[in-house]
């Protein structure tokens, strides 16, 4: 019998109103996911926050306090904007929150020594579908279905409405390809203080991603040669 595909669903920068759609269709789909929110946005939306705590299928982590580039800030900085969010988002969700993505997964020593002073494993992604460049909901499913491998841990935006759109499709589409969907923390395990995780395979996913890629990245490559050789586009072909 061929082992078990797993895959994990992570949501980041909300918490939106389309928030609340998502968090339904997990629950309507028994699917699981993580919503890495922004404390500023939290404060606004607490109710969605308290929403997103109280089901059974969703998780809330620490996205930062005001989605700050981590890597630029001073020390002081970047204790204040993870931990005024764990506090706000631990008066919310009556817990504390144990998962913390950086914003654009920026992250170096000092983050990474804060994160774990603060209680938190510090979870990353491997399958980005940039759901935000487009806000196409078929191009989304289109890109995960195509792309995920066993161990990917997905990031998507719920502050996105196509992505909600696309959310029921991408779960029934994984699933019809054999995937299971679980909490990042079956892929990532407990993690030590300061260290992290970007999806347990993801060294094998970025491997085989970085081989299919090779032919495209080549005649991209090939093409520009040509052009600045002086050449028609499309006059070197394979
Ligand atoms: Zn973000």
């Amino acid at each position: 019998m061929p082992r078990t595909k797993r895959v994990a669903l992570t949501f980041d920068d909300g918490p939106a109103e389309s928030t609340t759609t998502i968090v339904e269709i997990l629950e309507a789909k028994e699917a699981p996911a993580t919503f890495f929110v922004v404390g500023r946005r939290a404060r606004r939306l607490p109710d969605v926050v308290r929403r997103v705590a109280g089901s059974a299928y969703a998780e809330v982590g620490n996205h930062t306090w005001s989605h700050a580039d981590l890597v630029t800030l001073p020390e002081e900085e970047v204790r204040h904007e993870i931990t005024r969010a764990s506090d706000l988002l631990r008066d919310l969700c009556g817990a504390p929150v144990t998962a913390f993505r950086p914003p654009r997964g920026h992250h170096d020593r000092v983050v990474r020594d804060i994160a774990a002073q603060a209680g938190l494993d510090v979870i990353l992604f491997s399958l980005n579908p940039k759901d935000w460049a487009n806000q196409d909901a078929d191009a989304v499913v289109e890109t995960i279905l195509g792309q995920a491998r066993d161990g990917d841990v997905v990031v998507l935006h719920d502050t996105l409405v196509a992505t909600a759109a696309a959310v029921g499709r991408i779960i029934d589409g994984l699933r019809e390809r054999g995937f299971v969907i679980v909490p990042h923390r079956e892929l990532t395990g407990d993690l030590a203080p300061g260290t992290w995780s970007d999806g347990a395979t993801s060294g094998a996913v970025r491997a085989a991603r970085y081989a299919r890629r090779q032919p495209q990245r080549l005649r991209a490559h090939a093409s520009r040669l040509a052009r600045s050789a002086g050449l028609r586009p499309g006059a070197i072909t394979d």
